[in-house]
């Protein structure tokens, strides 16, 4: 039977967005030296919510990415842990778990599930048990952040759109992720108060991979970018570093915003 909008209207009750702001208690330590454009993620305890209904809908697609070729155990369970719906506007809700894209305001768009999922899987090859420290290039609305808190010790991510920066932050304040730091800045530039990163993942796609991100890389990390290849399409490329230098992959074509310079 097809997941229909008919949840979100069941949600409503024991399932609302929970609105939590940062209370005085919530502590705002991070690991690495905090600069002021840094959020740090821990929060007061969430309310009990979301009730069986919306957590059918992420086991429904969680069948279909395994079904679609997503193989990492890890990812395919950060996927079903992850509430997409609330990412979204609650107009956009019963969509949130069928495999589109979705407006998240400021002209920019959450990538399908099918396409986080593989992104995240391409970003673990090979790796055992969690990643360790990462970084996402483009924040957005949090979710893809949500998701990776759970396949890595640590996230950093990073956003250029303040409107967008303020939203993640409070997307994902319900959800008490102390993993995930939310910076604000020009990710093009990377962040090198975290470096180095075993993994590197960009929502947004440029001309080039940025130099920054490939110094910011550890040896053995891997990066998963959407980038313009000589073809002229946007592509996912895979670099992974090693001590004798960076092995890039190209992949499948896809379609994400453009990386761009500077914050707004
Ligand atoms: N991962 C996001 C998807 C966001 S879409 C999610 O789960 O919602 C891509 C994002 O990249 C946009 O929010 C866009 O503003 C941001 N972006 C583009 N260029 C950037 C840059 N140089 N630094 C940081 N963010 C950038």
């Amino acid at each position: 039977m097809k997941p229909r909008p008919s949840f979100p209207a069941k949600l409503s009750g024991s399932g609302v967005k929970p609105k939590l702001g940062l209370g005085s208690s919530a502590p705002q330590s991070l690991s690495v030296s905090p600069s002021k454009n840094t959020a740090a993620l821990r929060t007061p305890p969430v309310s009990k919510g979301l009730g069986l209904d919306s957590s059918a809908f992420r086991d429904q697609m969680v069948a279909k990415l395994a079904a679609q070729g997503v193989q990492d155990a890890l990812v395919l369970k950060a996927m079903g842990r992850v509430e997409r719906h609330l990412f979204v506007e609650s107009a956009l809700a019963g969509q949130a778990y069928e495999d589109t894209s979705l407006p998240i305001g400021f002209e920019q768009t959450i990538s399908k599930p099918n396409v986080v999922a593989r992104m995240i899987e391409l970003l673990r090859q090979g790796a055992h048990g969690k990643l360790g420290r990462i970084l996402e290039i483009g924040t957005g609305c949090g979710y893809q952040a949500a998701v990776l808190s759970h396949v890595a010790t640590e996230v950093y991510s990073i956003e250029r759109l303040r409107g967008l920066h303020e939203k993640a932050k409070k997307n994902l304040l319900p959800f008490r992720l102390p993993n995930v730091h939310l910076i604000f800045g020009d990710g093009m530039l990377g962040f090198p108060k975290g470096a180095p990163y075993a993994g590197i993942i960009s929502a947004a796609g440029g001309e080039n991979v940025p130099q920054a991100w490939l110094d910011q890389l550890a040896t053995g990390g891997r990066l998963v970018a959407p980038t313009v290849t000589t073809s002229g399409q946007q592509a996912l490329v895979v670099i992974h570093k090693t001590s004798q230098g960076f092995d890039r992959q190209v992949l499948e074509a896809v379609h994400f915003v453009p990386l761009k310079s500077g914050i707004a």
